[in-house]
């Protein structure tokens, strides 16, 4: 196994002042990259600004014999986000990662919840990390290599209490990456989310401490350095934390065709067990394959040849 370097690459990591960007910014620039350290130094509700923590994340960098820049944009404003791109550009060049971290929480029962406490989660989340990817993207594309990933969460892939405009935010994470992955194969950007649990100020209500002794955030880095490595994959969902990596993956059935006067309710309530049937699950590479696999079954039902 080769060592994995980042000699000559240019990465931004957003939010990483504090918690799991601080480290991931950390990871990077002790393997040779050249760092930007974006964070607009909120609270966890996204409320206040500050250079301070991000600041002080360059000092450890540079003080370990590292390159690093901060930067205190809000990733939900394009212009700030541009802004901080051509600043990478300038100073060094290229951008070839990066790390979509910056996050805020404003959770409440849905019942509870103000809309426009829903906006700004997904103003900063879902918003922040296309500005990012997008204003990366022709730089990247250019270069013909490029490594994004999306940080998601365990809220978005499989629910959380009192988290719809989070776990909504987190989800999108997985769209946003399935459509730049296809989009950016020919030019070699890899796109992967990141769906971490960690011991931060953004969890440290709901870990016990001897629980929270076991979630520390520089066990996920390892995880997200391989995710941007030269060797990366593409279009892969990391579950990381306490040590843990697993993948997870979407699935689709094999399902079942009903036609004519069979195409009712209660045919598809009655064979429901038939289009739950995980034994003949499979992976589809894109939206496509799934318009494929249903119009050729309807044809081989109806012993008719499509073109495909
Ligand atoms: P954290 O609160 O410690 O750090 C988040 C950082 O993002 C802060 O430094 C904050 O100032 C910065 N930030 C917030 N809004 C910003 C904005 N608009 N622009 C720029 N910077 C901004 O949180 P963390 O636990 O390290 O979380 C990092 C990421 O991981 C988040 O996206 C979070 O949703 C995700 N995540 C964390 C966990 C966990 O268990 N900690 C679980 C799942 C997902």
């Amino acid at each position: 196994m080769s060592e994995i370097t980042f000699k000559d690459r240019v990465a931004i990591v957003t939010g990483a002042g504090t918690g799991l960007g601080r480290s991931h910014a950390l990871g990077l620039a002790a393997r040779g990259a050249k760092v930007v350290v974006n964070d607009l130094g909120v609270g966890r509700d996204g409320v206040g600004a500050s250079s301070e923590a991000a600041d002080a994340v360059v000092a450890e960098i540079k003080a370990a014999g590292g390159e690093a820049m901060s930067h205190g944009c809000d990733v939900s404003d394009e212009a700030g986000v541009k802004d901080m791109v051509a600043q990478a550009m300038d100073a060094w060049g290229r951008v070839d990662i990066a790390v979509n971290n910056a996050g805020i929480l404003r959770d409440k029962t849905f019942a509870k919840m103000e809309m426009s406490d829903f906006r700004k989660v997904v103003d900063v989340h879902l918003i922040g990390s296309a500005n990012v990817a997008h204003a990366c993207w022709p730089i990247m594309r250019e270069q013909k290599y490029g490594r994004i990933v999306f940080t998601s969460s365990a809220s978005g892939i499989y629910g959380n209490f009192g988290q719809a405009n989070y776990g909504a935010a987190k989800a999108a994470m997985l769209g946003l990456m399935n459509v730049l992955h296809i989009e950016g194969a020919r030019d070699n950007i890899r796109v992967n989310t990141l769906a971490p649990t960690a011991a931060t100020r953004m969890t440290e209500e709901l870990l016990p401490p001897e629980a929270a002794e076991l979630l520390a955030p520089e066990l996920i880095t390892p995880g997200l350095l391989y995710l941007v490595s030269e060797d990366a994959p593409s279009k892969v969902i990391l579950g990381a934390g306490a040590g843990s990596f697993a993948q997870t993956r979407v699935y689709e059935t094999e399902g079942i065709t009903l036609l004519d006067s069979d195409n009712t309710p209660e045919a598809v309530a009655a064979q429901f067990a038939d289009v739950s049937d995980n034994q003949t699950q499979e992976e589809l590479a894109d939206a496509f394959s799934q318009t494929k696999k249903y119009a050729l079954n309807a044809a081989k039902a109806r012993g008719l040849k499509l073109g495909w």
